[in-house]
């Protein structure tokens, strides 16, 4: 320790001896880390500050539409069309009026630039901040995320019930930004754009002890308030000595010290559970005042009355009215259908079949997976009232067996087929006795996922027979290619051809046999058969 007096230590050196020090004293379980926005990167020069800092290029570049943006959440959330609609606005508002304000001053958004000019005006704009309500898993987390990813902005999510009026007792709100800038790799900047999303927020609304309001719930939504509308959030948690040793041995000269939540975008999120009854409440109130019009407005209601809540009954289920007063869009989402669920696995960019495709390839097993098992899977997840959660549960409980025994045996092929899913170990002991039997179910499975793909895509429902089949999976042995490779080599140059052919034909259904799937030219001639001419006369 002599040498102490003459070295300056380096905060990571101090950090080992403070460590050391607790240690000796009994307090095994106390650790020190560097602050997030402290860590080294080995990237970045120490000199450089949050002011040379580039805003995200993604964000300025950001011209999309509301319905663009839509669209591009079309692609992985299925249904809750309301829920795309009105957070596309209110996504497409945020970010356009952000551009707006740093193209005025852009400056604005980094900490050490804290302080706007007079001449922007901050106030007169109400922040798109967001509170979804509706039941678990039905993509209230998933829609933010995604659109996150297209804006190209950090996105932080936690539950609410961790943080305490206080501050630690499980974590402090502010922690919620340093969190951003760990999220955008140490970038103050960046993260000063990004979306907080808090999940979880009925669980602090305060009306609902028989004793009263909770305070503590309250005191919580207080803390979330600052933040929401805009506060200077110290980037280094008072909580971690660590940090603070680093910075008092670096004089404080490193980056911005502070970062400000006026561009952050927060959603909140919550199941609300009972408050459709709160909503009915007060519609019924107003019933009796507008007798006349309420039956009619009782039925668009129908189904959808969350859909109808408003601020008032979100104070009378307990959150401050100043609280709700800072989220002001407000979007409920729906309840996934069978065949919500069953979308979601065929259509979704981000179903969850893909994943499990994935893993059994990673084995050097193909599965396929037949229509009718995909429509039970969705059956039995609705029923679990999970939303899409309930998709993985089912297809774990149905897959597990197979994911543990065939890897590894010379079974490479397999079709989860509606028996499988009815009774997965009966399944599972056919597929081990007949391999083969289950490598030819997965090739008419495969041949079927590619046969309304192909219709998806090109409004043509190619049919293969049996034979075709068994065909197409000798060109997929010779080939070496997946046998849907191998129908899509062959048919996607003959689009124009088949559409033609349905057009003169009159059908949409083309019968595909082993000579039609050597040479689709000669399929014409049958299934023009009866009608006038061939699509190549024209
Ligand atoms: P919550 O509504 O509880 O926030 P999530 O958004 O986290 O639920 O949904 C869990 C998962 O389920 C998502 O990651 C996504 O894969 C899937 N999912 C949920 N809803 C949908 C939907 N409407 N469309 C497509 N996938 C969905």
């Amino acid at each position: 320790m002599s040498d102490s007096k003459e070295t300056p230590k380096t905060p990571e050196e101090l950090l080992q001896e403070m460590q050391k020090i607790f240690k000796g004293g009994g307090g095994e379980g106390v650790t020190f880390s560097l602050a997030p926005n402290l860590q080294p990167d080995p990237e970045r020069a120490p000199e450089d500050s949050g002011e040379d800092l580039e805003i995200p290029e993604a964000m300025l570049d950001f011209d999309r539409t509301p319905v663009e943006v839509k669209a591009y959440l079309d692609r992985f959330v299925i249904g809750q069309d309301e829920a795309k609609r009105t957070l596309a606005v209110a996504v497409c508002d945020h970010y356009n009026h952000v551009k707006r304000v740093l193209g005025k001053d852009p400056g604005a958004g980094s900490a050490a630039a804290g302080k706007l000019p007079a001449s922007v005006p901050v106030s007169e704009y109400v922040k798109q901040n967001v509170i979804l309500l509706g039941p678990t898993g039905v993509g209230k987390t998933y829609l933010i995320r995604i659109l996150a990813q297209l804006i190209g902005v950090p996105f932080v999510k936690a539950d609410v019930t961790k943080f305490s009026e206080t501050g630690y007792v499980g974590g402090d709100v502010d922690d919620l930004v340093r969190e951003l800038v760990r999220g955008a790799d140490g970038n103050a900047r960046i993260a000063s754009h990004g979306i907080v999303f808090l999940d979880e927020i009925d669980k602090i609304a305060s009306a609902q002890t028989p004793q009263g309001r909770d305070p503590s719930g309250r005191g919580v939504q207080v803390g979330l308030l600052k933040l929401m509308e805009e506060t200077e959030v110290s980037l280094r948690n008072p909580m971690d000595i660590g940090a603070l040793v680093q910075s008092m041995t670096q004089g404080g000269a490193q980056g911005p010290s502070t970062i400000n939540t006026r561009h952050i975008l927060f959603v909140v999120s919550g199941a609300f559970s009972g408050i459709e009854e709160v909503i009915e409440k007060r519609l019924s109130e107003h019933d009796i005042g507008f007798g006349a019009s309420s039956q009619q407005e009782k039925d668009t209601q129908e189904g959808s009355i969350l859909q109808d809540v408003s601020t008032r009954d979100f104070v009378e289920y307990g959150l401050e009215p100043e609280f709700i007063g800072r989220l002001p869009v407000r979007v409920a989402l729906d309840e996934l259908s069978d065949n919500d669920l069953y979308r979601i696995l065929l259509t979704s960019e981000g179903s969850i079949l893909k994943q499990y495709r994935q893993s059994f390839q990673d084995y050097g097993i193909d599965i396929a997976f037949e229509d009718s098992a995909l429509q039970a899977v969705a059956r039995r997840a609705a029923d679990e009232k999970t939303g899409a959660r309930g998709l993985m549960s089912v297809l774990e409980s149905c897959l597990r067996n197979f994911k543990f025994n065939l890897p590894g045996t010379r079974i490479d092929k397999l079709a989860m087929t509606s028996g499988l899913v009815e009774d997965p170990e009966k399944t599972l002991q056919e597929v081990t006795k007949d391999p083969d039997a289950a490598a030819t179910s997965y090739y008419l499975y495969t041949a079927r996922e590619f046969e309304a793909e192909f219709a998806r895509r090109h409004g043509v429902m190619l049919t293969l027979d049996d034979d075709a089949i068994q065909a197409a999976a000798g060109l997929s042995s010779e080939q070496k290619l997946p046998v849907k490779d191998c129908l899509w080599n062959i048919f996607s140059e003959q689009v124009d051809y088949l559409q033609k052919i349905c057009e003169k034909a009159g059908r949409f259904e083309l019968p595909v046999t082993p000579a039609i799937l050597a040479n689709p030219g000669s399929g014409a001639e049958v299934w023009l058969s009866g009608k006038t001419a061939a699509p190549t006369d024209d």
